[in-house]
């Protein structure tokens, strides 16, 4: 494939990105930096992530035209399928990437942050594959209302370690994900979830995530004529399926991307995790992005419903994407994206994850074409959320 998009050679897009870490992980992450670089021109590298990602993760991913989804909003809106992955998300397109390149790397233990549980479920899994020690930090509120996805990591054979601090959320996980590092920086590759944290990150994150959008422009290719959308629209939390979703459109002037954040209780609540309307420039988790802090630089607690987006940072090239104007940001509440699980639910069959229902219930602000064609990325399934869908359904 080729990769047309690249940060700076420091990590940089525009202002934000960069590698701001610790001392004792600096020559770690340079030299992860040089593995990475060096495999992704390796044609073997090359051929085992493509053969993984067929045959065990079972991509490509369908497309798929809603026919009722679409003839609400007057326009063809096709899903792309990364619920049907296997682990039900996105999330495992890039533990797969990462964990082998910690096979190359020769590191023995592994370590993952967790909000909603799917990307610390996509680590235990490929951990299970090539053998290798797994340990999750998950925020001790995401353990409460994401149980299922608890219960899988442990039968994968991988330690959850519970976040108690702050918020006890995914930031709290991602602490005690960093701490955990600087302490076994020799033996131990972070794989983190998103599309953060310090060059290589994002950037590696977003490459192995971009296989969404390279499927999407030959699938779309073979049922419109045309290899590209008009929109691209996905939800946000550090922004992993966006990145790939957007990816291979990134410099088509012809596709407009749609980013949907959480907007929790609403924007001016205080209980929000509507991170690029809501933040400022600063540093958090080793990179320069767009974060909801106080004036005088400390983290404002996030909230949202949906654990995946409740996050109080955007992926820097995100940042720079919204900044520049090349993406446009909505933001969808609680109560809206709850609304949208239920429709697409009822009109598609189709119970999509929360965190991919503030795809779906931002739509509505969008006005489309007749002709338009729109690819939402359905980036993961509700199975993981039943417990909150049904609190949600009891209260309402
Ligand atoms: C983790 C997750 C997200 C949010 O993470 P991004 O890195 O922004 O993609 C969205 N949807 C699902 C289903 C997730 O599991």
């Amino acid at each position: 494939m080729n990769y047309k998009y690249h940060p700076t050679i420091d990590g940089f897009y525009g202002d934000f990105g960069g590698a701001y870490v610790p001392e004792m992980l600096h020559s770690n992450v340079a030299k992860l930096r040089d593995v990475y670089e060096q495999i992704m021109d390796e044609p073997e590298f090359k051929k085992e992530f493509d053969e993984l990602l067929r045959d065990y993760v079972g991509r490509p991913s369908p497309l798929y035209l809603a026919k009722k989804l679409s003839a609400s909003h007057g326009c063809n809106i096709y899903l792309k399928r990364e619920d049907l992955n296997h682990t039900g998300a996105h999330k495992i397109n890039n533990t797969i990437g990462q964990i082998l390149l910690a096979k190359r790397l020769n590191k023995k233990r592994i370590i993952a942050e967790t909000g909603a549980g799917q990307h610390g479920v996509a680590t235990a899994t490929v951990c299970a594959l090539m053998g290798l020690e797994c340990i999750v930090y998950m925020g001790a509120v995401d353990i409460k209302r994401q149980a299922p996805n608890v219960a899988r990591m442990r039968m994968l054979g991988a330690t959850v370690v519970p976040a108690e601090s702050g918020s006890k959320t995914l930031k709290d996980a991602t602490n005690e994900a960093i701490r955990d590092w600087i302490n076994n920086a020799e033996d131990t590759h972070y794989i983190i979830g998103s599309a953060i944290g310090p060059h290589p990150y994002p950037d590696m994150v977003t490459k192995f995530q971009s296989v969404i959008s390279e499927e999407i422009q030959s699938q779309l290719q073979e049922k419109t004529g045309k290899d590209h959308p008009d929109y691209v629209v996905a939800c946000v939390g550090g922004g992993s399926n966006a990145a790939g979703a957007f990816y291979h459109f990134l410099h088509d002037d012809r596709v407009q991307l749609i980013l949907a954040e959480a907007a929790g209780k609403g924007i001016d609540s205080g209980e929000s995790a509507a991170t690029s309307i809501l933040g400022t420039k600063g540093i958090i988790h080793g990179c320069m992005t767009l974060l909801m802090q106080t004036d005088d630089g400390q983290i404002v607690e996030p909230y949202s419903l949906s654990a995946g987006l409740d996050y109080p940072g955007i992926g820097p090239m995100h940042a720079h994407l919204i900044t520049s104007g090349r993406a446009k940001v909505h933001a969808a509440t609680d109560d809206e994206a709850m609304n949208a699980v239920i429709s697409l639910s009822k009109d598609e069959g189709i119970i999509p994850a929360l965190e991919t229902a503030h795809a779906l219930a931002i739509l509505e602000r969008i006005d489309f074409n007749k002709n338009d064609n729109v690819v939402i990325c359905l980036s993961g399934r509700g199975d993981k959320d039943l417990n909150t869908f049904i609190d949600y359904i009891g209260q309402n």
